[in-house]
């Protein structure tokens, strides 16, 4: 597409995921019954206490630019959060940076971090906009498939058999698409390997809070202080907090990143939105949202144990991703017959009207990912759907 376009933009797609989203909402609009259980976001309204903050905010006038790295307010109280998930662990504050949404961390991060002639790793099937921002910063991503046998992870072993001289990892736990959760064992390795080869981890810890096994899932901020040195954290309020409009995500970075993201920012977005950093500083540690989470974290267990129930009696056979986290179900469709995800989502979503996303999104076809961040009916409904018409492609 980059007819007269920079070559800044020679690999530039248009994100998959919101561009399906779009799509399922403009058949609504027209009038046709779909279901979406493509966009990643929670459907859940923010909760009140952040709400309230931010409209606060915007009543007591912090409606003008905020510092490029984001109020202290903020960056203290995600630094005590942070903290306290990991066991108490310190975490300065001045080594944290907001921006606007973590796809903004994601950027600074790699910008700063990477450019023409370095490669990254990226574990595959990954979010699709990964690629698409080591691309943007001129460096070169290699996907590296995950073991289908491990739930589509990638262990040190497959990461070692990367190009040599790899500048980079990005690492998604849990994992969109998959819900798949790398365990402490596992982000030890992975780290360990990093800092031998002096390679920069990216840890995109954004459904951290999302996790059905005890307590958050397990953080490279649960590692000793000698194995982050070269590890940007990347999180924020979108899923936790249902607070995806608000657009606040944040990176925590050695003193040097930090400074770089802060002062790149600065010559872009000037920092993020300002009355949106109350809401979120105001979400971070208040037992009120606390409960809030569990009860979100709840419901969306509950959902998934609907959809995986529903697979294993009604399309048994069907292999997918066991998911232990964020609110995605990973499926394979390739045992219906000669069918790629796209066709797949493509017939269902016109034939049956249920909006799903291709694995060809995250680099691999021969999977679809369902989100359940939908209301309970609508999955149920859509579930229906899609047994029917995942029968009749097997006829
Ligand atoms: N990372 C992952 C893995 C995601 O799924 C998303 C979804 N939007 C993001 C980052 C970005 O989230 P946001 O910009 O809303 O913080
Ligand atoms: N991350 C979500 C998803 O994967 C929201 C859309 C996006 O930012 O890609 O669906």
């Amino acid at each position: 597409m980059t007819d007269g376009l920079s070559a800044n933009l020679q690999h530039l797609e248009t994100s998959a995921t919101i561009a399906i989203s779009a799509e399922a909402r403009r058949r609504k609009a027209a009038g046709e019954d779909v279901i979406d259980l493509g966009a990643g976001e929670p459907d859940f309204p923010t909760p009140q206490v952040p709400a309230e903050a931010g409209i606060r905010a915007i009543k007591d006038g912090k409606t003008h630019y905020s510092a490029n790295e984001g109020i202290l307010e903020l960056r203290a109280a995600a630094a005590t959060h942070l903290s306290l998930l990991s066991g108490g662990r310190p975490v300065n504050a001045d080594h944290i940076v907001v921006s606007n949404g973590s796809k903004q961390s994601l950027f600074n991060a790699c910008f700063t971090l990477f450019g023409p002639g370095d490669v990254v790793a990226i574990p595959a099937p990954a979010w699709v906009s990964y690629p698409q921002i080591v691309h943007l910063a001129r460096a070169r991503p290699v996907m590296i498939a995950g073991d289908p046998e491990w739930s589509l992870k990638a262990s040190v072993k497959d990461l070692a058999r990367m190009l040599p001289g790899a500048t980079g990892l990005i690492l998604c736990s849990p994992c969109n698409p998959t819900g798949a959760v790398y365990t402490h064992a596992e982000i030890r390795a992975i780290a360990q390997w990093a800092t031998e080869r002096k390679v920069w981890v990216i840890a995109d810890e954004i459904y951290r809070r999302i996790h059905y096994g005890t307590g958050p899932a397990p953080s490279f901020l649960d590692l000793p202080e000698d194995l982050l040195e070269r590890v940007v954290l990347i999180t924020g309020v979108s899923k936790t907090y249902a607070m995806t409009g608000w657009r606040v995500g944040f990176a925590l970075a050695p003193a040097k990143i930090a400074k770089a993201m802060a002062a790149l920012q600065s010559h872009t977005t000037t920092g993020a939105n300002h009355p949106a950093q109350f809401a979120a500083a105001a979400a971070l540690g208040d037992e009120r949202v606390e409960q809030d989470v569990q009860r979100m974290v709840g419901e969306f267990r509950k959902r998934r144990d609907i959809v995986v129930s529903r697979f294993r009696q009604d399309l048994p056979g069907v292999e997918f991703v066991d998911p232990l986290g964020a609110f995605y179900f990973f499926f394979r469709v390739d045992s219906f017959g000669k069918i790629t995800g796209t066709d797949f989502c493509t017939r269902l979503i016109t034939q049956s009207g249920v909006a799903l996303v291709p694995g060809a999104a995250f680099g691999d076809d021969r999977w679809v990912r369902l989100s359940y961040a939908a209301a309970t009916d609508s999955i149920k409904q859509a579930l229906d759907r899609i047994v029917s018409f995942a029968r009749k492609l097997g006829d």
